[in-house]
């Protein structure tokens, strides 16, 4: 499926329920502004190769634009598109002054040097200098891209317009502007959340078995936050492999091993099942932490989890959700679910512009705030309204949007 035409059916499921204006709708259905650029490259063996980049401005009713630049293979237009689209939506439904944007390289980064990556980078910045800015559009990470990728940003970005200019991009490392809590912001604002879900219901971590698919810097966040608070990790699956122990997976030896680049097979005491097993798996929370189109009319009705955490962006197809709200399954979605990102990405900046440092218990204590008020408003909305937590999030993102797009 077609990552921007599933955006476009949550946002039209969310615009019946608020009786959406046609004119605004119309332009919500297509975002402010796409620019494309080809980026030359010298390689290390000296031979030049070309990789496509994308920057989509999706709106900025209510703030500059925001959101992360993934590289990876499988970027396509479509995709960026959606993802600035769900940007808007998540900086709307954290209530934070931004709007929505995202940005990609097509590119596998598993194939390339440090030093490649830092001329991709680079070059990213050069080709989009126009648009982007402190003020006018703030990139970040995204999947495959890192605090690494943000300094040469950065700087690359400082020497365009001749002075310092941390604010350009958010998700620095610590020593060049970046922010107490960020690498772990995203983790944290789904684990506020999950906590809180499983509070309401009076659930016990401890007798909660859950499953996450993806370890990158959110999915391992997550996996670390869930093992150190007791809930039992029975299944992990990484691009390669899929790993299951019914009564509990070793995690620091899998975050282990991930750190150290190495393979999750051949582990001992697991067993290896396939995706489609994984989906179908007896648990409590299932935690989609990778790319888009994972949760599908395929196998949304195997599904046997109470509770979904989307950390990752676009796991679940419309037609997936209905089914998922038939069975009872409570979806968090992803505009909440790993807002945490974005909403410490805001403080980051906040922090650059006012040359300040906050503390790391200062950037979580507010992070907690946004996520839980948030967190409440979509729970309540939903109870009202008898609708899933992914079209309440929108019926109030789409709210906030349109009455600045009003003003
Ligand atoms: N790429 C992250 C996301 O999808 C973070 C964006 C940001 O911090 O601007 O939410």
């Amino acid at each position: 499926m077609n990552p921007f035409d599933n955006a476009l059916q949550q946002l039209t499921k969310a615009a019946a329920i608020i009786k959406l204006s046609p004119e605004i709708f119309k332009i919500l259905s297509v975002p402010d502004k796409i620019i494309t650029a080809n980026l030359a490259i010298k390689k290390d063996d000296n031979t030049l190769e070309i990789y496509e980049g994308y920057r989509v401005q999706y709106n900025n009713a209510r703030g500059p634009y925001k959101g992360g630049v993934r590289f990876h293979p499988q970027v396509d237009i479509n995709e960026v598109k959606a993802l600035a689209f769900w940007m808007s939506i998540k900086t709307a439904v954290v209530d934070i002054p931004m709007g929505g944007a995202k940005g990609g390289v097509v590119v596998d980064t598993k194939s390339l040097s440090s030093n490649e990556l830092e001329k991709i980078s680079r070059a990213w910045v050069r080709a989009f200098q126009d648009v982007i800015g402190p003020d006018k559009d703030i990139p970040a990470p995204d999947v495959y891209t890192n605090p690494q990728t943000m300094a040469w940003m950065a700087d690359e970005y400082s020497k365009v317009v001749g002075q310092k200019q941390f604010a350009v991009v958010t998700g620095k490392p610590l020593d060049m502007g970046g922010s107490q809590g960020r690498d772990q912001a995203t983790a944290s604002g789904g684990m506020m959340v999950l906590n809180d879900l499983v509070n309401k219901r009076s659930w016990e971590p401890g007798k909660m078995s859950v499953a996450i698919q993806g370890l990158g810097n959110v999915g391992g966040g997550i996996v670390k936050a869930l093992f150190e608070q007791g809930y039992k990790v029975v299944a992990v699956a990484d691009s390669k492999n899929v790993i299951y122990n019914e009564s509990g997976l070793n995690v620091p030896e899998i975050l282990e091993r991930k750190k150290n680049k190495q393979s999750l097979g051949g582990l001992l005491g697991v067993k290896e099942i396939s995706l489609e097993e994984f989906f179908a798996l007896e648990l409590d929370v299932l935690v989609p932490a990778a790319l888009e189109n994972q949760i599908t009319v395929d196998n949304a009705p195997s599904i046997k989890a109470k509770v979904i955490l989307e950390m990752g962006n676009g796991p679940t197809t419309s037609e997936a959700d209905e089914i998922l709200f038939a069975k009872g399954v409570e979806v968090i979605p992803d505009v909440l679910a790993n807002a945490g990102g974005v909403t410490v990405s805001y403080f980051e900046w906040l922090q650059n512009k006012a040359d300040q440092y906050w503390s790391e218990e200062e950037v979580n204590t507010k992070l907690k705030d946004k996520m839980i008020d948030a967190w409440q408003k979509v729970f309540d909305t939903a109870k009202e309204k008898k609708i899933d937590y992914r079209t309440a999030a929108f019926v109030l993102a789409i709210e906030r949007i349109a009455k600045a797009m009003s003003k």
